[in-house]
């Protein structure tokens, strides 16, 4: 052979080997069925901390058979629950969906607005005549659950389910057929939708209902699952680190629900003790069940979208604390739970027919006083005295007028009109604001919308403020707080008195969420590359070969795409 046909011939086989490895990224089959499942508030090491006690059907068959994203984060702030359902499914962040909070202020009715607060409709299924109604008109954008009803000619099923009325109508989107959630505010604690879905609730779901399953899961006492000497993972049962809830004494195991919802009944609704202890999550689990069975999701060509969100990781976290036995509890029997909804998607869908992420909207930070017992930094950022010296101090500087329209968490709004009434610039007293806020102890950075609006910031802190800010619906300063600070409206408490956790910050106590990946045509593996929330939705559209959602900023996980030869 010459080595002119030498050449020609490395060059072909060159060619081959690239084209190979293109064929490497091919389009997996299509499922049947897909199923979000969001874990609210869960942090990426509880899938570690309490690995050695999870069975071998749940987290664990997810970490052991699909694709684990070990650097995933929210990538934007504040970390909250309807920010962050919002994002996983429009693949984008607040500053283009819309949802900058669970709720916020509305400058123009100068109001509080809730996320999907909706005086329009009605609820539908409650016991109870309600006078609020909710829909996902708030959303700005379409979700993949949108883009697969688009796709198909509505002929694929999208069924959206949570404790929370947003954690399951934000996933849905604008055209999912049906939301359910729980109605904890009205005996006894039935699933409920929205008149924006369907007038009346569909006979399987009535079915459901009629079985009083919330009465059945109070009706118990809640002990840990296993021996509770053998829970080293956590804090003693006994600490001040959590809240006592239903009347108790003290933090500490067994909950003998049935004796609690009595005393509990009296200050709040008894059914909301179901969403801080495992009972919630069982309930979810058991509806969801239900869903896949009566819709008949993933039986036919079109394919199905299932999304669940366990609201009970978020409101026992807030109670207890990351620290805290009881959480540990509720994850050793969530792990449970997702086992037998794996189990059953197996068996019902088949092994090959299914995709199933598993993600959360937000972590959450250790308790503040845990970490000053433990010498780390934390502190309290002390929202009323911080605008009460910045009131002061705007009166001083500009006069005597009400300045501050509206100033709560992290977000702070201007009186627009008293500005334009002194004629002053907008932009120079944000800034006015912003460089007095930043001396004040407890704030990291203040940054103000002008700046937001005419910077592009391409990393950090900043960058995350700037995916969160939505120009007509975010104040006109936004504060940073100090690492490891909490805010507070209360303006005396001490760090050493505050009990069970919080979230909304863009630090990675906050932002570090799991992502897994398991099911047809999904590789196993993992990867550290840093990746957003925002990756979820463009991932799903690429594996059913849809749109990509309106607003889309991610990129498709291109880990979970490729084959690799065996
Ligand atoms: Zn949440
Ligand atoms: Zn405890
Ligand atoms: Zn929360």
């Amino acid at each position: 052979m010459d080595k002119m046909n030498k050449r020609i011939i490395i060059s072909l086989l060159l060619i081959c080997n690239i084209s190979i490895l293109f064929s490497q990224v091919e389009n997996v089959k299509k499922p049947k069925l897909v199923i979000g499942i969001v874990v609210d508030q869960m942090r990426f090491d509880y899938l570690y901390k309490y690995e050695n006690k999870y069975g071998n059907g749940g987290f664990k068959r997810m970490l052991r058979e699909g694709y684990n994203f070990k650097n995933a984060h929210v990538n934007y702030a504040p970390t909250v629950t309807a920010a962050g359902h919002a994002s996983i499914y429009t693949g984008t962040t607040p500053a283009l969906h819309g949802i900058i909070g669970n709720s916020w202020f509305d400058r123009y009715n100068n109001d509080i607005v809730g996320n999907v607060d909706d005086p329009t409709e009605t609820i539908i299924g409650s016991t109870e005549v309600n006078d609020f109604g909710v829909s996902p008109k708030k959303m700005l954008t379409s979700t993949i659950s949108d883009e697969l009803r688009l796709g198909t000619n509505f002929k694929s099923k999208v069924i959206s389910i949570s404790l929370k009325d947003r954690g399951a109508i934000l996933p849905g989107g604008h055209t999912a057929n049906a939301a359910y959630w729980h109605d904890y505010q009205t005996s006894p604690g039935y699933f409920v939708s929205s008149s924006y879905y369907m007038q009346t609730l569909p006979k399987w779901v009535s079915d459901f209902n009629a079985l009083e399953k919330s009465n059945a899961y109070l009706n118990t006492i809640w002990e840990t699952l296993y021996p509770i000497e053998s829970y080293t993972e956590s804090a003693a049962d006994a600490n001040n680190f959590e809240h006592t809830i239903g009347g108790k004494r003290l933090p500490t195991f067994p909950y003998d629900l049935a004796s609690m919802r009595k005393r509990y009944k009296k200050k709040y609704t008894e059914y909301q003790l179901l969403w801080a202890t495992p009972g919630g999550n069982s309930l979810l689990t058991d509806f969801a069940l239900a869903a896949i069975k009566n819709e008949k999701l993933g039986s036919d060509e079109s394919t199905d979208l299932l999304n669940i969100s366990f609201s009970v990781p978020d409101a026992a976290g807030h109670t207890y604390g990351p620290q805290s036995v009881e959480i540990e509890d509720i994850y050793l029997r969530l792990d449970k739970n997702i086992e037998t909804l794996l189990n059953s998607l197996d068996s019902n869908i088949g092994k090959d027919n299914y995709v199933v992420f598993l993600t959360a909207d937000h972590a959450a930070i250790h308790v503040a006083s845990y970490l000053k017992e433990h010498k780390l930094p934390t502190g309290i950022a002390r929202i009323k005295q911080y605008r009460d010296t910045l009131n002061m101090h705007l009166t001083s500087k500009y006069g005597k007028k009400t300045w501050i329209q509206y100033f709560e968490g992290d977000q702070l709004y201007l009186n627009r009109a008293a500005i334009s009434d002194r004629k002053l610039v907008l932009k120079d007293v944000q800034q006015e604001v912003a460089d007095f806020l930043i001396n004040l102890k407890g704030i990291n950075s203040a940054l103000t919308s002008h700046h937001l609006l005419v910077n592009n910031y391409d990393n950090g802190l900043r960058q995350a403020v700037q995916k969160g800010h939505h120009p007509k619906r975010s104040g006109d300063v936004v504060l940073v707080f100090d690492p490891g600070f909490i805010q507070n409206s209360d303006s005396t408490v001490d760090v050493n008195a505050i009990k069970g956790t919080t979230h909304g910050s863009a630090f990675a106590y906050d932002t570090h969420i799991p992502l897994l990946w398991m099911g047809s045509g999904i590789p196993k593996g993992s990867s550290v590359r840093k990746v957003g929330i925002t990756d979820i939705a463009p991932s799903v559209a690429m594996i059913l070969n849809l749109q990509l959602p309106s607003g889309s900023t991610g990129d498709p996980l291109q880990e979970i795409f490729i084959k690799k030869k065996e």
